[in-house]
């Protein structure tokens, strides 16, 4: 079971590879996160002996739970993709380098409160619902810009770029769609030249559509099933509005 995922990473990190060179991109471009939702520590131990880096998680119980396995592999970094509860900040930034899912401005003053007292900074992507869809998380379309000039006042947080999700099971078109939203609203952030906000990221692209996402600007992909196999809990458990505060 375990070589599987070695053999799968080893083959998500060939077709990232592809994905760039056919975009005329640069490998080095792309990082590749392994979200790890439900993962079993000896899958993720696997992971982390092949190479892997980059880690996201999208509950603070489960990183916790997680977290000390990592401190035996000095380079690897954990981030936050999920839907993040204002009672979770604390525990939450005690183990990730980057929260890839600020999608209002009450998290962006949490955050704010609690970096402020521990004087240090923390790096964030502003999560954009890009597919309109009801069960998802993020900032509207529309509402984005407003959210990143808001988020910028705070000096603790250092806004590193963009975050979607896009449309699931929907044709190719409708989830380039997505990608091409988020792009267009990272050069239209980036024109405003707003201080405090550098929009060098753009996280985007999933098993089913990174390689779509490459093609469209991503520089984080963020990928689960493809290296670690088929969840045990549907999606909706992490991403339904109603499990959110
Ligand atoms: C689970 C998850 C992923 C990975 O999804 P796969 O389809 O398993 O690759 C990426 N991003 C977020 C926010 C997730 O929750």
């Amino acid at each position: 079971m375990n070589n599987l995922v070695e053999e799968n990473l080893n083959t998500v990190r060939k077709q990232i590879e592809l994905a760039c060179l056919a975009a005329n991109r640069k490998p080095e471009e792309v990082e590749l996160l392994l979200a790890t939702k439900t993962v079993p520590l000896e899958k993720l131990q696997t992971a982390m002996q092949a190479g892997a880096i980059l880690f996201g998680e999208n509950k603070a119980q489960e990183l916790r739970g997680k977290f000390p396995l990592m401190e035996q592999y000095n380079k690897v970094e954990w981030q936050f993709i999920g839907h993040l509860q204002t009672n979770k900040v604390k525990d939450v930034i005690k183990y990730v380098t980057l929260i890839h899912s600020v999608d209002r401005l009450k998290l962006g003053q949490v955050l704010h409160n609690q970096l402020v007292k521990e004087n240090r900074t923390m790096n964030i992507l502003v999560q954009v619902n890009t597919s309109y869809e009801e069960s998802k998380f993020g900032v509207a379309p529309e509402q984005a810009i407003e959210l990143v000039e808001q988020l910028a006042q705070y000096e603790t947080l250092r806004i590193k770029g963009l975050m979607t999700i896009g449309k699931l099971g929907a044709t190719n078109e409708e989830t380039r769609h997505c990608f091409r939203l988020l792009k267009s609203l990272q050069s239209e952030i980036k024109e405003r030249n707003i201080a405090n906000v550098e929009m060098k990221e753009l996280s985007m692209g999933m098993s089913g559509d990174f390689v779509a996402a490459i093609q469209e600007g991503a520089t984080i992909v963020r990928v689960g099933t493809s290296v670690f196999g088929e969840r045990y809990l549907p999606d909706s458990y992490y991403w339904d509005e109603s499990k959110g505060d």
